[in-house]
Parts: structure tokens; C-alpha cells; sequence
């Protein structure tokens, strides 16, 4: 048994930012949108919880969480980590990536009944929107996720609905 006392919910991880490239420090549990100090680009979220950490990490979070139910040993899941992050990438700003190993989180796993590994659990306010259980690709995981949250991107989809009949348009200067 190892005895690395961690101080509690102190973690962070060191993320660099998307745009700019500046390294920038982002706390585990926090309000809101962790932002780039230099261009305030929407940095990736990626944290990792337990059983201690979950409720401050994952529950209280104001952005929708995915979480990830791994265990080292676990192959399918050392496949499926870089997809999710990736997708957490992709969706910096409206998504929360959190990594609970479950071999260490008893409690996390019995919350949400986790048969096999890895369990993706989508959480909105500490409620369960979906899971999703064993390694998928990216497409699916990806449009399994635009199931369930707003489009990464917002299209301007303001096309000028022309109710007149198709007249022919003159007017090149
Ligand atoms: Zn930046």
C-alpha cells in the first residue's frame, strides 16, 4: 500500500492553450470556464477525480462533465482516453473531462453502477444524462455526444428565405 498523502482537491494540471500556445495553469475545481491569462481562449478541461474529489469536481461543475471510468490495467481503456481528450479539446468551454480511476474510487463506481470498464458517464448538474459502456471510435463517441450537448460550433443559419417567386436577379454593377 502506498502512503502519498495528497493534499485535498489541490491538483492542477499545467494546459497549453489552443491558440496562443501559452502554458497556463488550471485548477482542478473551479467556476465557471477555465480561460487562456494571455488571449482568454476557453482552455480544455481535463481533470482527474476520486472518491474524495468527485463532488467538488464532477458534480458541482457548471459545465456538462464526461467522465471517464478507467482502471490501469484496462486496455480498451488506454484507446479510448486520447479520443476523449481529444473531444475535450474540441469542445473546450463546454465540456469537462474527468478521469476517475475506479480501482480507487469504490464509491464513484457503486454511484454509477459501473459493470465494466470503461464506463463514460455525460453528468449536467450532477445528473446522469446518458453512459455509454465499452471503447468506441471518435465518430461515434462524438455524435454521441452532440446527442446530448449544443454543437460545438454555432452555425449562423440565417439564410434569407426568398418567399417571392424565382425571379431572375439583376444587379451587377
Ligand atoms: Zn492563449
Amino acid at each position: 500500500m502506498s502512503s502519498t498523502a495528497t493534499g485535498v482537491s489541490s491538483t492542477s494540471t499545467v494546459v497549453a492553450c489552443t491558440n496562443c500556445g501559452k502554458r497556463n495553469r488550471v485548477s482542478a475545481v473551479g467556476d465557471g470556464v477555465p480561460r487562456c491569462g494571455s488571449c482568454h481562449t476557453p482552455l480544455p478541461w481535463i481533470a482527474d477525480a476520486d472518491d474524495s474529489t468527485f463532488a467538488e469536481v464532477a458534480d458541482a461543475a457548471r459545465l456538462p462533465v464526461l467522465v471517464d471510468l478507467w482502471a490501469p490495467w484496462c486496455g480498451p481503456c488506454r484507446m479510448v482516453s486520447p479520443v476523449l481528450e481529444t473531444l475535450a479539446r474540441e469542445r473546450a468551454g463546454a465540456l469537462k473531462l474527468v478521469k476517475v480511476n475506479s480501482d480507487v474510487a469504490p464509491q464513484v463506481s457503486r454511484r454509477f453502477e459501473v459493470q465494466a470498464i470503461p464506463t463514460l458517464v455525460l453528468l449536467k448538474d450532477g445528473k446522469v444524462l446518458d453512459r455509454q459502456v465499452g471503447a468506441a471510435p471518435a465518430p461515434v463517441l462524438r455524435s454521441w455526444l452532440e446527442q446530448h450537448l449544443p454543437p460545438s460550433s454555432a452555425h449562423d443559419a440565417s439564410h434569407g428565405t426568398n418567399a417571392g417567386g424565382a425571379g431572375q436577379v439583376e444587379g451587377e454593377s
